[in-house]
């Protein structure tokens, strides 16, 4: 199968959240299984060029009165395509956040189509990824179905209903098949008016994690290869190296690490309970994160001032987007936090797994999906071939976050042979992209008959 994904987001090049991993790691996996795969992609001014290999000029069209110009380029051994149109709409320094949006997004979805077109790709499926690429949806089916792309069916994956519900909603409508990013979420979100008349058509497929970027075995940013095997030593290592990067001076209590965007989603005040909770409980908290909202920003700041006096030995902040830093954080954190108001997936529950971490998440979405609390959910992970591996609770709110974090600092404390044998077990879970690229080939199938 031919299968051309078109998204504005991709890792490692023009990541902002887990749609930039999605789209590589699902075609890595897909191609991976011999199945032929290209990506387009907007040539932004501020793609990581370093990441990009054999980069090299394609051709340019005219369209809609500018020149487009086209760039090759492999990614992770993916074959990506750059359009970037001469009237500067991606020159603008950042992938989101402008004014003008809606507009850039369109004008690329609709460029997309027809670079497929002049370039004579004749793909069997076209997949695009949230509101920034659903035109592609109805342009296809009013338009270019009819004129050069005989054969593609359209599959479109919503990976967070919260941002352009209108644009989600008319994708579905003209898609021939839409996923979500989880069977929990799929069910949380079924009822929803822009959801429930397409009920018959949509389906939750777990995201997996990009086993290669992924691997505490190869991470150069790690200080010690490890895999289940030698976990404990591997881990202490990249502890200490955390510790002494951030300044953090008691490697003899439990750290709770935390990564991720701070929003409204990711629960803000469950995050900041949670920094003085795990201090109450003698442990040690890293947090990694932005906010796109300057208030929050400017909260946390304060917050991490605030800790500066109370507790530098013991916490620390980092309000900034650092790549290398996540990985040293996920091998050296005992816990990952992840107490989401609401999660479709969640990839940072998968990659704390991956690096023997365990998580202590809020039971909703993708979360439930992949983390089973070691004292609640035998039963309902038995069911689902996988065993036991973390630590979750219901409640978003303090009460919750308590229940979570209590059962996981005391294992750590009381029971520590039993804590590291947990971690082994973790590391051999597979939450690849193994397993769900074979639901979407399927997916795939389906649409086109
Ligand atoms: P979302 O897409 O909603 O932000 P996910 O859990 O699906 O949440 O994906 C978040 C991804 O972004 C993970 O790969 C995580 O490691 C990464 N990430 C989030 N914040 C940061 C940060 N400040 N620095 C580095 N990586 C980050």
């Amino acid at each position: 199968m031919h299968i051309v994904h078109v998204a504005v987001e991709m890792a490692p090049i023009a990541k902002v959240g887990g749609l930039g991993d999605v789209v590589t790691g699902l075609s890595r996996a897909v191609q991976d299984m011999n199945h032929n795969v290209d990506i387009i992609l907007p040539k932004y001014d501020c793609i990581t060029l370093s990441n990009v290999r054999d980069l090299q000029f394609h051709k340019s069209y005219s369209w809609a009165g500018t020149e487009i110009k086209v760039w090759s380029g492999k990614v992770e051994g993916l074959n990506v395509y750059y359009l970037e149109p001469q009237n500067g709409l991606f020159w603008v320094g950042c992938i989101y956040g402008h004014r003008n949006d809606r507009d850039r997004f369109g004008f690329f979805s609709h460029a997309a189509l027809e670079f497929l077109v002049q370039s004579g790709l004749d793909p069997d499926i076209i997949h695009c990824h949230d509101w920034c690429t659903a035109p592609v949806s109805w342009l296809f089916k009013e338009h270019y179905m009819h004129h050069g792309l005989s054969k593609a069916n359209v599959v479109f994956t919503i990976h967070n209903l919260e941002f352009g519900a209108d644009l989600i909603g008319k994708a579905m409508a003209f898609s021939d098949k839409v996923t979500t990013v989880s069977p929990t979420y799929s069910q949380e979100v079924s009822g929803n008016p822009i959801i429930a008349p397409h009920g018959s058509k949509f389906h939750g497929i777990l995201n997996g994690i990009n086993a290669d970027i992924w691997d505490p075995y190869n991470d150069e940013f790690i200080p010690v290869s490890y895999t289940s095997e030698n976990v404990v030593e591997g881990k202490r290592a990249a502890k200490e190296a955390l510790q002494q990067r951030l300044g953090l001076k008691r490697a003899d209590l439990p750290l709770v690490g935390i990564i991720t965007r701070l929003t409204h989603q990711k629960g803000i005040d469950l995050i900041k309970h949670a920094i003085w909770r795990t201090l109450e409980c003698n442990g040690q908290v890293v947090l990694l994160g932005t906010a796109p909202d300057p208030r929050i920003q400017n909260d946390f700041v304060n917050l991490a001032n605030q800790l500066h006096s109370s507790h530098n030995d013991l916490a620390r902040l980092c309000l900034t987007y650092d790549e290398p830093l996540s990985h040293l954080i996920y091998a050296g954190s005992d816990f990952i936090l992840v107490p989401s108001i609401f999660e479709p997936c969640g990839l940072t529950q998968l990659t704390a797994m991956r690096y023997g971490s365990i998580p202590v998440v809020r039971k909703t979405g993708g979360l439930r999906d992949t983390v089973f609390d070691v004292d609640h959910d035998k039963e309902r992970a038995e069911a689902l071939g996988v065993e036991t591996n973390g630590f979750n609770f219901n409640g978003a709110d303090a009460d919750g976050v308590d229940y979570g974090l209590n059962r996981a600092i005391s294992a750590w404390y009381d029971k520590r042979e039993w804590f590291n044998s947990l971690s082994k077990r973790i590391m051999e879970q597979d939450w690849s992209w193994n397993r769900p690229a074979l639901d979407y080939l399927e997916l795939y199938r389906a649409a086109r008959k």
